[in-house]
């Protein structure tokens, strides 16, 4: 089957620093946006095909019941690759992120931008993101901006750090007109309030 495959790592295989700067983020996003219980972060890594045939099979081998489908499988194929972070649709509270990534903020982003993808699947809005230009063009801004204030509320928000928010807001918001031309309203710009 064509696709990109990714692993779901075990918490404990993904350095500590870098699931407890996660966790902090994924905390203050919940709390602006209040949403509860918080979205579990998943983290991946991708895999070759063969490699996601060897994962399974030594599951089986090492696991007496069947191995679990969707998202809490050990091994999961994707259409698209996921070079960051994805939310799965439907159900899972889930967030995954892809273990190479340490670059501060870039972490602090994925996981911003990927739970306010959770919050976009409250049934109270009614699937008004299930478009992806909505959800994106409400994910990002909302991100980059959350982001800003979360920076601020734990002092990391060096002049170089605020610079590089800016610059990748900006660069996301003109590949974001590029692939949706007609989508410029669908950008909702969030104001910063600090
Ligand atoms: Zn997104």
């Amino acid at each position: 089957m064509d696709g990109y495959y990714f692993e779901r790592l075990p918490a404990d295989a993904v350095p500590r620093d870098l699931r407890s700067r996660t966790h902090e983020v994924v905390e203050f996003v919940c709390a602006d946006l209040n949403l509860s219980p918080p979205p579990e972060v998943v983290w991946i890594r991708p895999v070759t095909r063969d490699s996601a045939t060897e994962i399974l099979n030594r599951w089986k081998e090492n696991h007496k019941h069947p191995i679990p489908v969707g998202s809490r499988s050990p091994v999961m194929r994707y259409a698209k690759d996921i070079t960051e972070g994805y939310t799965p649709p439907g159900p899972p509270n889930e967030i995954w992120i892809r273990s190479g990534l340490s670059d501060l903020p870039k972490l602090e982003f994925i996981a911003a931008h990927e739970t306010r993808h959770i919050w976009q699947k409250r049934p109270a809005n009614g699937g008004k993101y299930d478009d992806e230009c909505t959800a994106e063009g409400d994910a990002y801004p909302y991100g980059y901006a959350i982001l800003t204030k979360y920076l601020t509320a734990t002092r990391q928000l060096t002049p170089r750090i605020a610079a590089e928010v800016n610059e990748k807001r900006d660069s996301r918001r003109s590949a974001f007109l590029q692939e949706w031309p007609e989508a410029a309203p669908k950008w909702s710009d969030f104001e910063i309030d600090l």
